[in-house]
């Protein structure tokens, strides 16, 4: 569609690949990468951004590569708004799935054009009339099927079908006429979002309207700054960029949230507010405190769409009897400041792919925080049941057998012993002789060969000082007061 007589530009389609895990988005992805894109060198591309271009017939297409697992599922939906049309890749020996119907509604939801792959078409088990039933049961009507949804029978594997599938992709985009303007503000969409060390803030961006230049004032609505730095898909430097290019923009002051959209210029007057600030700091919950348990987390991600991510998750596992209540969350890594948070509020620090930094561990150490990192998400959600297991039937966290008394002129007892379950800490233990609880105590100080230390992992001996006016016997235990 030509549209001159109002100054707009035919621009090339985004693409976003949707569809059930395993059915073989990354594969096709990784196809479409490896036969088309015009790599800068021989070895290929690093590539970091999340999207890329390619040339087919000639014309350019821009494929996003959304992260893949259910917990993004977010980042999915909004990968359909930011995109002009959607693959959703559907495998021919499994048929529609839970995350296929979950993609359907999202393209429908967000009125997003697309075209169904049936993948997997080289393996024998496949079955492609059953995945036209499935659609069928699904409301996706298919061409010859009794509707207008293009189809194409793929192989990711060995690429057959693939380039009819890029055909496809051209003749949609055609009808549906994408076109840019030269004279608006450049507008478009943040993917992601990362605090890189050296370079500090890094914006993943997709062009759809207008001229992208270097020295441009940026803002979304939670973020502004100035385009300092302006990088191609390919990691090059640019001036400039035309709509549908991907990009990675530094010079933002703050970190924008994925999906945000952006634009050149001054963010209006009546729009200065830091919504950021009070998204992150607002306490998410009210929790009836009488009645059910309260666990407090504090999330730290490395990039904006994981946290949006997670949070969402956490707000999402709160139970009948256990409420998850998010005190922070913050791009970033974990730093004594949060720790400090931790401590006056009696939270757990949940980190995701980020750091934890010295000091900050010395703190928890010393106070007992309890702090999870990882890059796996199943692994972080396993931490969180963990800690909801442990509110619901708390467990004592360190029990020490008393294998020697040294000094007992004080109620400050020097004690040796061996740790049998959990881990050893300082604070207040409970003090247990022939299944009889006697009395309470706290370890003031924790030694392992001659020097002081912060905590003593299972199976190991230690001395401590354990200030308690039970004067403690050989074979007694003491066990740590669960958190609650
Ligand atoms: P995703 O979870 O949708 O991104 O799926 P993947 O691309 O990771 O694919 C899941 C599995 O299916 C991998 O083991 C792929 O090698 C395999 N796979 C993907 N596409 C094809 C295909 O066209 N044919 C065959 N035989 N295997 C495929």
């Amino acid at each position: 569609m030509k549209v001159e007589e109002t100054n707009k530009q035919e621009r090339s389609p985004i693409v976003v690949i949707m569809g059930h895990v395993d059915h073989g988005k990354t594969s096709l992805l990784d196809y479409i990468r490896k036969t088309n894109v015009i790599a800068k060198e021989a070895g290929g591309i690093t590539q970091s951004i999340g999207a890329y271009e390619i040339m087919h017939n000639e014309k350019k297409i821009t494929f996003i590569d959304t992260p893949g697992h259910e917990a993004f599922s977010k980042m999915r939906s909004r990968g359909a708004t930011v995109a002009d049309l959607a693959i959703l890749v559907v495998a021919a020996d499994d048929g529609v799935k839970p995350q296929t119907k979950e993609a359907i509604q999202t393209l429908k939801d967000t009125s997003t054009p697309f075209i169904v792959a049936i993948n997997k078409i080289d393996k024998n088990n496949g079955d492609v009339e059953r995945v036209k039933n499935d659609l069928l049961q699904s409301e996706v009507l298919l061409e010859g099927f009794g509707g207008n949804i293009s189809f194409a029978l793929i192989s990711a594997k060995t690429g057959e079908g693939v380039s009819e599938l890029l055909d496809l992709i051209l003749l949609t985009a055609e009808v549906e006429g994408l076109t840019y303007a030269l004279a608006v503000p450049a507008k478009g969409i943040v993917i992601e979002a990362k605090l890189d060390r050296q370079r500090g803030n890094e914006v993943m961006i997709v062009l759809k309207d207008g001229i992208l230049k270097r020295g441009d004032e940026i803002f979304t609505e939670t973020a502004s700054g100035k385009v300092k730095i302006l990088e191609n898909f390919l990691g090059e430097q640019v001036e400039e960029l035309m709509p549908s290019s991907p990009a990675l923009v530094i010079g933002f002051e703050n970190l924008p949230a994925v999906g945000e959209e952006f634009q050149t210029g001054t963010r209006p007057e009546t729009d200065t507010s830091d919504i950021r600030k009070a998204i992150g700091r607002v306490p998410l919950k009210k929790v009836d405190k009488e009645k059910r348990l309260t666990l407090r987390l504090i999330l730290k991600a490395n990039v904006s769409g994981s946290l949006e991510a997670l949070s969402d998750l956490v707000k999402k596992m709160s139970q009948d009897e256990v409420i998850l209540e998010i005190m922070d969350e913050e791009v970033g890594d974990v730093t004594d400041g949060d720790v400090k948070l931790a401590i006056t509020n009696g939270a757990v620090i949940f980190g995701f792919g980020t750091r934890l930094e010295k000091a900050a561990q010395v703190l928890a150490d010393a106070n007992s925080v309890r702090i999870h990192m990882t890059g796996v998400i199943y692994e972080l959600l396993k931490f969180i049941e963990g800690e909801i297991n442990n509110l619901k039937s708390p467990k004592p966290t360190g029990v020490l057998e008393v294998l020697a008394v040294f000094n007992q002129k004080s109620s400050k007892q020097l004690i040796g012993g061996k740790v049998t379950d959990g881990i050893l800490r300082k604070g207040i233990y409970a003090v247990e002789r022939g299944g009889d609880n006697i009395g309470m105590g706290r370890i003031v100080s924790l030694e392992q060969g001659k020097k002081e230390v912060t905590q003593v992992e299972l199976g190991k001996e230690c001395g401590i000082f354990f200030d308690s006016a039970v004067k403690i016997e050989v074979g007694d235990k003491l066990l740590a007061k669960p958190q609650v």
